[in-house]
């Protein structure tokens, strides 16, 4: 069976003509998919023929929503979805002023160890296709009611670790024909990876790109991060990537006691941040149980935003948005699967 909603409405078009069959046909079928039918029978201006002929193609499946929590805080919304296997993926959908913001995991699991992170604790089990990231976004605006203006993959996995898959996700989700949401509202973000970076430059796909940097000197990066390709050569792929695409980078640096909060480090990360331009986002480490990490002391992170200040370094330290329900992704799938 093929996996129909991956496919780009050209490729669509091809194998709904090929199989004798008009090309607007692909067009109504699309109108059924993005409202979140998933059954051929139920698509009711389909002729017959069609749907039989679909039936027998395609498969389809609706991701089922297995817990859905709510912030009572600050109104996030969090899905922990069932996948066609039974695996399961968290999406976050967060609002601002500005609009509504949802995150989405990439992979089912991840493989990069990051020492801080619940998402890699199991280890990387698959990677998610193009169509089910789409239905991240489209089933979390269907059972939220609340349409999304912008989309940062920051949820489980590591988004240059599935490329083939996010590059396809992103020419589907900003296709006029489709969801249409511009490429400049999309971020990636990512732990590191230099050829996957490059890859991405040449793909003409002006999205934000985030690089999750956590610290300034490869001694301290390769403890917390295992997977550290080293800095200079990670900041050299970002270099390409803002001079290919003209998008400025961003570092997100998560906050955390005695490894990564002292002076020291906050000279040394203003330093990586001024060629570039670079906006530093710090964030204060999210508790994760298996976890001994801590997180540092609003103080120390406010010493530490200083230092950047002075060096004329753009900071801001990230608001904790549905602190009350875990929202730092792969906690829920973890807690869910010790449950079950
Ligand atoms: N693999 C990608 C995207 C997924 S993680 C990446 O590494 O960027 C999204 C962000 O959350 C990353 O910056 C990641 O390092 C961070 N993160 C993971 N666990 C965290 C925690 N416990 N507290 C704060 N940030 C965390």
């Amino acid at each position: 069976m093929k996996d129909l909603l991956s496919l780009y409405p050209s490729e669509l078009e091809k194998e709904i003509t090929d199989a004798g069959f008009p090309a607007f046909r692909a067009r109504q079928l699309t109108e059924w998919l993005s409202k979140g039918c998933r059954r051929f029978d139920s698509m009711s201006n389909l002729p017959k023929a069609f749907r039989i002929f679909l039936d027998g193609q395609y498969e389809l499946f609706a991701p089922e929503v297995l817990r859905k929590q709510v912030s009572q805080i600050d109104g996030t919304v969090k899905f922990l979805w069932k996948l066609v296997d039974g695996h399961s993926v968290e999406t976050v959908l967060m609002q601002y002023r500005y609009g509504n913001t949802v995150c989405i995991s990439s992979q089912v699991g991840c493989r990069q160890g990051c020492a801080f992170c619940a998402s890699t604790i199991g280890g990387l089990i698959r990677n998610l296709t193009a169509g089910e990231m789409l239905d991240e976004v489209l089933f979390t605006e269907l059972c939220s009611g609340k349409p999304v203006s912008n989309i940062v993959l920051m949820g489980i996995g590591e988004p240059l670790d599935n490329l083939d898959n996010v590059i396809r996700f992103l020419r589907l989700i900003s296709d006029k024909r489709g969801r249409n949401i511009g490429l400049r509202h999309i971020t990636v973000s990512t732990c590191g990876i230099p050829e996957g970076i490059s890859r991405l430059s040449e793909e003409n796909l002006p999205v934000t790109l985030t690089l999750s940097l956590h610290a300034p000197f490869d001694e301290i990066r390769s403890r917390i991060m295992p997977s550290n390709h080293g800095i200079e050569c990670v900041l050299e792929a970002c270099r390409g990537y803002y001079a290919a695409t003209g998008r400025r980078i961003s570092f997100e640096y998560a906050m955390i006691r005695d490894v990564n909060d002292s002076a020291e480090c906050a000279h040394r990360l203003a330093r990586l941040a001024k060629p570039g331009n670079v906006h530093v986002n710090l964030i204060p480490l999210n508790y994760v149980e298996e976890r001994v990490l801590k997180a540092s002391s609003p103080e120390t992170i406010r010493a530490f935003q200083t230092i950047l200040n002075q060096e004329g370094i753009n900071v801001t330290v990230r608001r904790r948005l549905g602190s009350d329900i875990d929202a730092s992704c792969g906690q829920l799938r973890r807690k869910y699967n010790r449950t079950v």
